[in-house]
């Protein structure tokens, strides 16, 4: 049975130097999430926000089962930069040399998930492992998304010419079917088919080869580990207005972790969705707007209200709930009434915060 809590230090300053902390140690944790921004959107600064933060939407995730000089990152919105000043030491290891990686991905490219990646520091050091992945769908996939979009003049004075040498990117147009695979052993990642992973996972002594995720490719050579000590992610669509990947974090111990973002909830939960969150053990969960709201103004705007998330939370059997992506008008009483709301049907349930750290033992 695994045991998730939630710390978000009522004082902002305590809980930023805490969540700098937590990121600047080896971790213990089966998963531990730092979420450096959960606010939907558009980044915001006011003083009846400043509980909950500003920030838009970025959360470290780190493991016990990762590889220790590896940073992973899922979205690159406003809270990407406080992300990238708690990774100096990290970054000062790159400078200097040493074996890295860095994973980013990408729930989908909507401003308020890619705006924060320019300023985290990592695109401007030549010599970084630098792994971006993210939907694609047409010709737009990551690397599109930010040569066309958040790194491209004159709405970003570095042209992404200049810099993308050191990227690496991987495209994911087929969500429910691929499944990707990580090992504490590798600073690497690999993509396999669901097929060939079911069938795999029959034989408890699989193996699966790993690249080496490298600038260079001479150094990208691939190493063979055990696929049941792998971390698993596994995929699925949202509903939301472009395409966006719901992503789901098996570990090797079992738990199971999703982050769905930038999701419009509804009333009926469709099977896809159904089999990727049942029984896990913590959602990060979109409610940004309460169900009277979504009713009259936003039903068709790619986001999540209260109701639903009980409705979700209750029919995937859902262990805690982690609720974000707060409207930019919301007040932090407002996400409060939004929270209870919740709350009174599912008790495990409070409101994710910048700065706050989530803990899966
Ligand atoms: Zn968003
Ligand atoms: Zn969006």
């Amino acid at each position: 049975m695994s045991s998730v809590k939630y710390m978000l230090n009522p004082d902002l300053v305590k809980r930023q130097q805490m969540a700098v902390e937590y990121v600047q140690q080896p971790c213990e944790d089966t998963l531990g999430i730092v979420t450096w921004g959960t606010r939907g959107s558009k980044d915001v600064c006011a003083a009846n926000k400043m509980h909950y933060g500003g920030n838009t939407s970025c959360w470290e995730l780190k493991s016990r089962f990762f590889h220790p000089e590896m940073k992973f990152y899922i979205d690159a919105g406003g809270g990407m930069q406080p992300a990238g000043e708690a990774a100096g030491p990290f970054i000062g290891d790159i400078l200097r040399g040493l074996d890295h990686l860095v994973l980013i991905g990408f729930s989908h490219y909507h401003w308020d998930h890619i705006v924060g990646l320019p300023f985290s520091g990592y695109p401007f050091i030549d010599r970084t492992c630098l792994y971006v992945f993210g939907p694609k769908s047409g010709r737009i996939g990551p690397k599109e998304a930010l040569e066309q979009g958040s790194l491209k003049k004159p709405f970003f004075p570095v042209p992404f010419q200049e810099i993308g040498h050191h990227f690496q990117f991987k495209g994911i147009r087929q969500t429910t079917t691929t499944v990707g695979l990580i090992h504490k052993d590798v600073l690497g990642i690999e993509w396999i088919s669901k097929i060939l992973y079911q069938k795999k996972m029959n034989n408890p002594k699989a193996t699966v080869e790993i690249p080496r995720v490298h600038y260079s490719p001479e150094y990208r050579k691939k190493t063979t580990v055990s696929l049941r000590e792998c971390t698993k992610i596994f995929m699925n669509s949202t509903f939301h207005p472009d395409p966006t990947i719901t992503y789901c974090f098996e570990m090797p111990n079992g738990e199971r972790f999703v982050l769905l973002t930038d999701h419009e909830l509804q009333e009926s939960v469709s099977l896809g969705m159904l089999q990727l969150l049942q029984d896990a053990d913590c959602m990060i969960v979109d409610c940004q707007y309460k169900f009277e709201e979504y009713k009259n103004m936003y039903t068709g705007w790619g986001h999540g209200c209260d109701e639903y998330v009980v409705t979700l939370a209750k029919k995937a059997n859902i262990g805690f709930s982690l609720l974000h992506h707060h409207d930019p008008k919301r007040t932090d009483s407002g996400v409060d009434i939004l929270t209870n709301n919740v709350a009174k049907s599912c008790p495990d349930t409070v409101a994710a915060g910048d700065y706050g750290i989530l803990i899966i033992k």
